[in-house]
C-alpha cells in the first residue's frame, strides 16, 4: 500500500502513487517556486511596512491564507511590468492606503508612475544614473559611451518603465548631442512617447534642480 503523506490517498501500486498529484502538493510546489518565494517576501514586506513591526507569519501560514493567491498574482504582474523596486512600490501602496487585493488593477500603476514622475529631480537623477551605469557595465562600455549604445527604442522603453527620467536625458550634454542628430520624424515620435511637453514644464519650474542634475551627470561622466 502506498499513501500520499499530504492528503492520505492510498494506492495499491507504486505507479499509482507516482502519478498522483493533489491540491496539497500543488500548493507546496507553488510556494517553493521563485514566484512563490517572492510572494512570501513581499507579503512580509507589506505587513511590516503597514504595521511598523515584525511580522511572524511563517511560509506555511502564508500559503494557507487568502494572501497567497493575491501576492502570487501581484508578483506575476510586477514582473511583467518590470517593476523591480518592490520596496518602493509597496511603500507607496501603504502610503496611499491601497490594499493588496487592488495591486493588480492597471489604474494603480498610473498612480505609481505619476508618483515616481513627481519625485525630486535629485531622486530621479540618482535612479537614472544607477540604471545607466548598470547598463554600461552590462554592455561593457565606458559610462561616457552609453548613449551611443542605446537605440531610441531602448531609451523610450527605459523612460516608460521609469528606470530613466527625462531629467537625466536633458541634463546630459552627451544625450543632447544625440538628440540633435535625430531626424525630425524620429524626434517627433520620441517626444510624443516620453511626453516631452510635461517635462519641459517640470524643467522650467525647477531651474535649481536642473543645475543639480547637470552637475551630477558630469560627475558620473554621463
Ligand atoms: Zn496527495
Amino acid at each position: 500500500m502506498f499513501t500520499c503523506p499530504l492528503c492520505h490517498t492510498e494506492y495499491q501500486t507504486k505507479r499509482g502513487i507516482d502519478n498522483h498529484t493533489c491540491k496539497e502538493q500543488q500548493r507546496i510546489d507553488k510556494l517553493q517556486s521563485t514566484i512563490g518565494m517572492t510572494s512570501y517576501r513581499l507579503f512580509i514586506m507589506w505587513r511590516e511596512l503597514k504595521y511598523k513591526k515584525k511580522c511572524s507569519v511563517d511560509k506555511e501560514q502564508f500559503s494557507h491564507s487568502k494572501y497567497f493567491k493575491i501576492f502570487y498574482d501581484i508578483v506575476v504582474k510586477l514582473k511583467y511590468l518590470e517593476i523591480d523596486n518592490h520596496k518602493e512600490f509597496i511603500q507607496y501602496m501603504v502610503a496611499i492606503s491601497m490594499e493588496p487585493v487592488m495591486w493588480t488593477d492597471t489604474r494603480i500603476y498610473n498612480l505609481y508612475y505619476n508618483h515616481i514622475d513627481s519625485l525630486s529631480p535629485e531622486e530621479q537623477c540618482n535612479r537614472g544614473i544607477e540604471t545607466l551605469l548598470e547598463l554600461a557595465e552590462y554592455v561593457n562600455c565606458d559610462a561616457s559611451e552609453i548613449f551611443d549604445k542605446l537605440s531610441t527604442g531602448d531609451i523610450i522603453h527605459l523612460i516608460k518603465k521609469r528606470k530613466l527620467s527625462p531629467w537625466v536625458l536633458f541634463g546630459s550634454d552627451k544625450f543632447k548631442n544625440k538628440y540633435a542628430e535625430y531626424n525630425p520624424e524620429i524626434r517627433k515620435n520620441f517626444n510624443k512617447n516620453i511626453k516631452l511637453q510635461f517635462w519641459i514644464e517640470s524643467f522650467k519650474n525647477n531651474p535649481a534642480g536642473a543645475i543639480l542634475v547637470q552637475q551630477a551627470l558630469k560627475k558620473a561622466n554621463l
